[in-house]
């Protein structure tokens, strides 16, 4: 594969040559470049003042060491990341995955991308991403607290409300967010807006629990409604079954569509009368179990164990298919059961979810296709208006948080159609979120000169 213009495939090799372990960032890097090729050819600018060579180096990476002491006295040792990655159109924002998967490729990856995906929802956020290689699996809430406590005893010198805004992603849910705020307003003597996803009682937003999930069927409904269709009487898989996955459910239930399919990184459930929300929000935000314990409420469901990377759950026969576990969990031949399976629509819950060649065989078929830069944006423009309302020091209701939501996802589709449509790749939307994306950030970062 080559990307078809000199500049940036130069930028790609230098790149490639420096990062050769990070396949992750490079992945992601590549299809973003790929999308620019006719935006690099109109605007010679770009090249001239070195954007792509400066877009592609985070601003800055924190590692750090994280030690905390387990519950049978035992010290443990963690790596923890803070990449701050791009700032030219706000403080840097995005999660803090913990997962023993994570490593410097990994936080590259997902930082990079948060910079577009921030920039599409119109809000003024840069991007960043965070993490550790911790496994909160297994893990009792004291030994949760005293990682998070000791995570943040290192980051609270590099973050600030005006500067860096944390929040959750995978392992990392309201429960780590609060030990993390306790630790950082005890270090700084400051109560602030510096984290979101924060619980209610200590200036949360309503909504930003279900706003990711909400967010990737509103994109959705969107795709469909343009090419005349509607979730409603569909069959829906949702791979995971995390925050995304739980409130995708909801909301596609919401629009009339059928949940037939969900899974966890050890197998699928299957229940064809539709899978019940109430049920999942039970087993995976209360009672912190397996998805398989879904049969004891539902026995007329059923479960397959599906330890290899769980790509058993493409089979399952679907209109609609809604990847919101992890990165690269749909390849190729995913994406083909898929297709010969009769879907119609795909939109990215989890960050990157689809291999290249799994996007390739969707646009090859006809198969709509949202990117997760686009469809998953619902989540952190929430985390954008929860650090609003701290600002204004005031909370919205559930209504006005919800509909804000609805507006930005319907303007993110519109704005990546349109970008496709004028760089004359209609239709595709991968494309087009990463122009829509890029082309704020890349006015920003010439408007403010080279200072990086
Ligand atoms: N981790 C989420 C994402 O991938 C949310 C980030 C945030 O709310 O800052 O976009």
């Amino acid at each position: 594969m080559a990307i078809n213009n000199q500049y940036l495939q130069s930028v790609y090799n230098g790149l490639a040559a420096r990062n050769a372990h990070e396949p992750e960032f490079l992945q992601a890097v590549y299809e973003v470049f790929e999308s620019l090729v006719p935006v690099v050819e109109k605007r010679p600018e770009i090249e001239k003042n070195g954007v792509m060579e400066r877009i592609v180096e985070p601003e800055r990476i924190v590692n750090f060491r994280v030690s905390w002491v387990d519950d049978a006295g035992k010290v443990q040792v963690n790596r923890g990341w803070r990449i701050q990655f791009n700032s030219a159109i706000g403080p840097y924002k995005g999660g803090l995955r913990l997962h023993p998967s994570v490593n410097q490729s990994i936080i590259k990856f997902l930082g990079f991308e948060q910079i577009f995906k921030n920039s599409l929802t119109g809000l003024p956020m840069g991007g960043g991403k965070g993490g550790s290689d911790f496994d909160p699996k297994g893990k009792s809430d004291n030994e949760i607290m005293r990682f998070c406590q000791s995570f943040m005893t290192e980051l609270y010198r590099h973050i600030g409300p005006d500067t860096d805004v944390p929040a959750g992603d995978i392992g990392t849910g309201a429960r780590e967010i609060g030990y993390m705020f306790g630790q950082y307003k005890r270090l700084r003597n400051e109560f602030t807006g510096v984290l979101t996803g924060k619980s209610l009682v200590s200036g949360g937003s309503l909504a930003r629990t279900e706003a990711t999930g909400y967010g990737v069927c509103y994109f959705m409904d969107e795709m469909l409604k343009a090419a005349g269709k509607s979730f409603e009487g569909k069959a829906v898989v949702i791979s995971g079954s995390g925050n995304v996955a739980i409130y995708a459910n909801q909301k596609a239930t919401q629009l009339g569509a059928k949940v037939v399919a969900m899974s966890d990184s050890n197998g699928f459930i299957y229940d064809p009368a539709g899978i019940d929300f109430k049920v999942i929000k039970e087993i995976k935000e209360v009672k912190r179990a397996r998805i398989k314990t879904y049969l004891d409420y539902v026995p007329t469901a059923s479960y397959t164990e599906d330890k290899d990377g769980s790509k058993g759950i493409w089979g399952v026969k679907c209109d609609i298919a809604l990847p919101c576990a992890t990165q690269n969990e749909l390849d190729g031949a995913s994406a083909q059961k898929l297709v010969d399976n009769g879907v119609i629509a795909v939109a990215e819950g989890a960050n990157m979810p689809s291999t290249p060649e799994a996007v390739e065989t969707f646009h090859k078929n006809g198969v709509l296709f949202g990117p997760a830069k686009a469809a998953n944006a619902g989540g952190v423009a929430t985390s954008g208006l929860e650090m609003s309302q701290n600002s204004a020091r005031l909370s919205w209701s559930f209504d006005q948080v919800d509909e804000t939501l609805h507006g930005i996802m319907k303007n993110i589709y519109a704005n990546a159609a349109a970008a496709a449509k004028e760089y004359g790749m209609e239709g595709n939307l991968v494309a087009g979120a990463n122009i829509a994306g890029f082309t704020k950030v890349c006015d920003a970062m010439l408007w403010q000169g080279v200072a990086y």
